[in-house]
């Protein structure tokens, strides 16, 4: 098969023929029809992940799949050949206190044990993947393939970032950043009920702001961004999806009161927190991370039934550099998805 393979980190990708992987006895071989690029990616390639002593390299990255059921393990019955199918990526180990909780998506062992589809073991920038069918589930047949890829990894992780912040309707949120994961996280912030509050440092992107759900649309520059929030009221809930810790903090004063700033972008750098008013205000700062198995349902109902679609632009399998370089210029609008099939 054809595959986007990463030798080494720092080394780049090269697109060539591997052999295609094959189903063990739980596992399903899915054909790989769409597979969004995250920013992780790029980190991945770029060797600033830690997955040092984790994963092994050569490696095929993607993580967001969407694609069809090409073959099925012996002991797989829930799955068969032609099913359209997405996979959680973040095979959970199922039996540590996280997995027990529910927090599947916190366990640690997904990444120590090479379980992490597309970061310690092969992905989706290929035409063929091989995973366990516990972690695969059937797509709602108004998704197509490209649309659906982006709600495994950016969808859920704005959708997990709202639940665990422990959003109710009617209240206010305000989403930092309008990028892959903000505009998702705009419209699905509506679908549950939102009043929603854009933040962007991109006048160009308010009238598209608007049209994916934001009732108020702020610019990001200057440091009286969380006053001119407070002014809309303040917000319940903050999710930053940005690496620009400035603009967090600028954004803190903010929230209101039991207002929670969610952290979903893997920043280098500290917050300053001032326990007076956090204490005063109750408020908190949540680190959030991906979502669970269940949330990821959930979702895909969501997007159905509220018609939340990310936007996409698609690329062959061969294009990969040419997508990886788009992001890290940030030039994609919104979502880059990989078509190996
Ligand atoms: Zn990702
Ligand atoms: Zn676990």
């Amino acid at each position: 098969m054809r595959a986007a393979v990463l030798e080494e980190p720092g080394k780049g990708l090269v697109v060539k023929n591997v052999p295609d992987p094959s189903a063990g006895p739980h596992d399903v071989l899915l054909r790989v029809r769409a597979c969004g690029v995250c920013h992780t990616d790029l980190h991945l390639v770029d060797g600033l992940l830690k997955t040092a002593g984790h994963a092994r390299f050569p490696l095929i990255p993607g993580h967001e799949i969407a694609g069809v059921v090409e073959e099925v393990g012996t002991e797989v019955s829930r799955l068969k050949p032609g099913d359209r199918v997405g996979v959680y990526w973040w095979l959970s180990c199922g039996r540590c206190p996280c997995c027990l909780a529910g927090e599947e998506e916190v366990c640690l062992r997904a990444m120590d044990d090479m379980r992490a589809v597309g970061l310690t073991r092969d992905g989706g920038y290929a035409e063929f993947v091989a995973v366990p069918a516990d972690y695969v589930f059937p797509l709602p047949e108004k998704l197509n393939f490209a649309q659906a890829a982006p709600f495994y990894c950016a969808g859920l992780t704005a959708y997990g970032g709202f639940k665990n912040a422990g959003l109710r309707p009617a209240q206010r949120v305000a989403v930092l950043g309008v990028g892959g994961l903000g505009h998702l996280g705009l419209q699905i912030a509506k679908a549950m009920g939102a009043e929603v509050i854009a933040l962007t440092s991109t006048e160009a992107k308010t009238e598209l702001a608007q049209q994916l759900g934001a009732d108020h649309v702020l610019q990001t520059g200057g440091k009286d961004l969380g006053a001119r929030l407070a002014d809309l009221g303040g917000a319940d809930v903050v999710l930053s999806t940005t690496l620009d810790l400035q603009t967090v903090r600028n954004v803190m004063q903010g929230l209101a009161p039991m207002g929670t700033l969610v952290l979903t972008g893997m920043a280098a750098g500290r917050l300053p927190v001032d326990p007076r008013t956090f204490v005063l205000s109750q408020q908190r700062i949540l680190g959030s991370y991906l979502g669970s198995r269940q949330d990821l349902q959930e979702l895909l109902q969501i997007a159905v039934q509220h018609n939340v679609r990310p936007i996409v632009e698609t690329y062959p399998l061969e294009e990969v550099d040419v997508v990886h370089r788009r992001l890290r210029e940030n030039q994609v609008r919104f979502r880059a998805v990989l078509e190996p099939s």
